[in-house]
C-alpha cells in the first residue's frame, strides 16, 4: 500500500487552474501514469463534469470508457483521481466515498471555497475506509527517490 502522493507541481498547477476555471461548478480529471508500480503521476487528462454541478461530480461515461481504453493501450494506470469542492473543505463526501471504485489511485480534493487559498489534499479509499495521505511536491521524479536535500530549485 502506497501511503504518500508524490507528485510535481506543474501537475498540482494544473489541477488547481483546473479548479479554478471551473468554480463554482465542481472539476474533475485523472492523471495517469505508466503501469509498472511505479506509483508516478505523469499525464495530466482534464475530464468534462457531465454533472456540470456546484455540489457533485460525474465523469461522461463516453468519456471515461475512451479514457480507459487509451490507457490500456499506453500502459498507463490512472495514479491520481481528482475533483474540487467549491463550498465545502477538501474532504471526500459521502457520495465520494461510495463511487470510488480504484483501491490503488490517490483521490486528491482540492477546494476553491477560499478565492485566494486553496486546499488540496489526498487520499486512498478503499472498501469505504478514507485515509488521509501526505501530499510531497517534487520539481522532477528524477531526484525523488535519493532523499538528498541538495536537489537543485529547477
Ligand atoms: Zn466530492
Amino acid at each position: 500500500m502506497f501511503t504518500v502522493l508524490r507528485i510535481r507541481r506543474d501537475l498540482v498547477d494544473a489541477i488547481v487552474a483546473h479548479a479554478r476555471r471551473d468554480h463554482p461548478d465542481e472539476a474533475c480529471g485523472v492523471i495517469a501514469g505508466p503501469d509498472d508500480g511505479s506509483d508516478r503521476p505523469e499525464r495530466f487528462i482534464p475530464m468534462v463534469n457531465a454533472a456540470r454541478s456546484p455540489t457533485f461530480y460525474e465523469f461522461d461515461s463516453g468519456d471515461l470508457l475512451k479514457l480507459y481504453r487509451e490507457m490500456a493501450a499506453n500502459d498507463e494506470t490512472p495514479v491520481v483521481i481528482y475533483h474540487s469542492h467549491t463550498a465545502t473543505e477538501a474532504y471526500p463526501s459521502r457520495t465520494d466515498i461510495k463511487l470510488a471504485q480504484e483501491p490503488f489511485a490517490h483521490y486528491v480534493l482540492v477546494s476553491t471555497r477560499d478565492a485566494d487559498e486553496h486546499e488540496f489534499r489526498s487520499y486512498r479509499i478503499v472498501d469505504g475506509v478514507v485515509t488521509e495521505e501526505p501530499v510531497e511536491v517534487v520539481e522532477s521524479y528524477m531526484f525523488a527517490n535519493t532523499g538528498s536535500d541538495d536537489v537543485p530549485d529547477a
